[in-house]
């Protein structure tokens, strides 16, 4: 087992001195400054001060007992009672013999006495200590991680600055390494194979990483964080790690995010949060392994928490609201307004309206998007329900449904009861299920979407198109509409004037017997020619962008009046 003692010889080990008289700060700083950094406190606050910011580097405190603002001995208290401090060997200096036992049992490492003995009897004193120290440190239990034998996250961020202290000119790089999906792993094959393969990873990594002034731990589970000399790729460890778990049939992908040449001046957390952000960039991007951190990621990263952060308040205080696009069956000789589908914006006090692709992908991930669901759909309701009893108008309203909520046992209960409470029909509301929620766990899904349809709400299939489903699964699957992912519009109309794949949906929607609905729609050559090409319904910027309620309702009286 390399040590990281080893690799010190050109650094000096940093001592402070807190004393509270200038001459024995002096005396001392003397005597030590060939052999060490020694850095200076006068009272007992500004010695706690520079213990905690030094806290990774500094190898021993010479503390005076009698000294101002805090005295020593309570200061050696509040070093024994904090896990990150009490590592780091104390010698006490006093005056006084009978302190020097209560200073010990306070647990302090050593005593010198004062006057001061012979500069090289302090010395040896000192590095006796520090000697001391060091080993009780190497062979302490939780320096090591009990299953892979790597560092824990502790003693590893303790190295790593250590480390920086005494080569700080290095370029270093902080990485970290996350296994995808490391949790079905677990449950797939059992918490052994886990284990086993967890520890296999740790092995590769200190053969690719384990140069002299490369540093791993294992900080979570299945998070390794690896602190090595700069290199400009980092690409060829994903397939060292590959095949480890081929005996068992088990592909291992991981994702690394490298913080580059880091800043020196962040402290170590920092360093490997930035890191952690850019792993978790790539976390369902499985073509991609490395991600490389760069500043925009942080602005990104504090954006989207700000955005979490707030949601509970935003959803109280009504900065939800609900838009309408109207979506028009153009089979007749003129379009008709048809139905409508809802989409959310946030209307932010400060940063003003925010798009739902801003914010959706966010919720989904933290599991906060059926909350804000419900809400819509209340609100959809609430609306529908006031244009049949003061409009006397009846347009079905389709909402957007998420992936995680379709496991949700209670859906079709919530649903119901919303038609219900607002005294609508379950046909008022349509459902948008987006395509690649079929793919996943398909059988579930489909019956849950059959159940769906069993009281009565219609189901769109929601992007489709955009390259999940099979065609063999899709005569079974439940629905009354499908929507054309919107790139076929874009492609369709772009350069190549390439319509055969809208011509392909259209076909695969005659043989279901279900109308095609094309979104994203944005000009009048678009929708003749989707007309054209048998298109039932048309959703789009051509007719008109989401717009609020109010707005909406001026549509439909309109379309009542035309
Ligand atoms: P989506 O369901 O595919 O919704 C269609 C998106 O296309 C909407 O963006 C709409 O404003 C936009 N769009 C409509 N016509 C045109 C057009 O002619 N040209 C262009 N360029 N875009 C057009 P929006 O409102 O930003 O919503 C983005 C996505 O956010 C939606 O995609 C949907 O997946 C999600 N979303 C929106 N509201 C909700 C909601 O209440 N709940 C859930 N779960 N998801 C929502
Ligand atoms: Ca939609
Ligand atoms: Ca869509």
């Amino acid at each position: 087992m390399r040590r990281f003692t080893d690799t010190l010889e050109d650094g000096k080990r940093q001592v402070l001195v807190a004393d509270d008289e200038l001459i024995n700060r002096e005396i001392l700083a003397n005597i030590l400054a060939d052999e060490y950094d020694v850095i200076l406190a006068e009272d007992g606050e500004i010695a706690y001060e520079l213990i905690k910011q030094n806290r990774n580097t500094l190898s021993l405190i010479l503390l005076d007992l009698i000294m101002p603002k805090i005295k020593g001995l309570d200061l050696l208290k509040m070093l024994s009672g904090d896990n990150e401090l009490k590592g780091i060997p104390v010698i006490v200096l006093t005056s006084d013999q009978d302190s020097e036992v209560t200073s010990l049992q306070s647990g302090a490492f050593d005593f010198i006495p004062k006057p001061y003995p012979q500069p090289d009897v302090i010395k040896a004193r000192i590095s006796r200590s520090i000697e001391l120290a060091e080993g009780r440190q190497i062979i302490s239990a939780t320096e090591k991680d009990g299953l892979t034998g790597l560092y824990t996250l502790e003693y590893f961020y303790r190295y790593c600055s250590q480390y920086d202290k005494f080569f700080p000119a290095a370029e270093m790089d902080a990485i970290c390494f996350d296994v995808n999906h490391f949790h079905v792993l677990n449950e797939r094959f059992g918490i052994e194979v886990g284990s086993e393969i967890l520890k296999r990873i740790a092995t590769r990594l200190t053969e690719v990483f384990g140069g002299q002034k490369s540093f791993i731990c294992r900080k979570t589970a299945d998070t390794f964080l690896v602190y090595c000399p700069h290199q400009d790729d980092h690409s060829s460890v994903a397939d060292q790690i590959a095949n480890i778990g081929d005996d068992f049939q088990i592909g291992i992908k991981i994702r690394a995010g490298v913080y580059s040449c880091c800043d020196k001046k962040l402290d170590i957390h920092s360093r490997f949060d930035r890191a952690k952000i850019a792993a978790d960039k790539i976390r369902n991007n499985y073509s991609v392994f490395v991600n490389y951190f760069d500043e925009a990621l942080i602005d990104a990263e504090l954006f989207a928490e700000q955005l979490v952060d707030e949601f509970p308040k935003a959803l109280e205080s009504r900065q939800f609201q609900v838009y309408f696009q109207p979506k028009y069956d153009i089979r007749g000789d003129r379009p008709v307004l048809s139905s409508a589908e809802a989409l959310v914006r946030w209307v932010h006090p400060d940063l003003g309206m925010i798009s739902p692709g801003a914010f959706i992908p966010l919720f989904e991930e933290d599991g906060l998007i059926s909350k804000l669901d419900e809400y819509v759909w209340r609100s959809v309701a609430e609306h529908i329900s006031g244009w049949k009893k003061r409009l006397g108008i009846s347009v079905p309203v389709s909402v957007n449904i998420s992936r995680a909520e379709l496991y949700d046992p209670a859906l079709v209960d919530t649903l119901e009861s919303i038609a219900r409470d607002n005294g609508i029909t379950t046909s008022d509301l349509v459902l948008e299920i987006t395509e690649s929620a079929y793919v996943s766990d398909s059988n579930q899904i489909v019956d849950r979407v059959k159940t769906l349809r069993d009281h009565g709400f219609f189901i769109e299939m929601d992007d489709f198109g955009s390259g999940y489903s099979s065609l063999n699964m899709i005569s079974e699957l439940p629905i009354d509409a499908l929507k054309l992912d919107m790139k076929f519009i874009r492609t369709a109309f772009d350069k190549q004037n390439d319509t055969r794949m809208i011509s392909i949906v259209i076909d695969i929607a005659d043989y279901l017997g279900v109308p095609v609905i094309a979104e994203g729609v944005e000009t009048e050559e678009q929708c003749l020619a989707l007309k054209k090409l048998g298109c039932a319904i048309i959703q789009g910027y051509y007719f008109s962008r989401p717009v609020p309620a109010d707005d909406f309702e001026k549509l439909m009286i309109d379309k009542k009046t035309v």
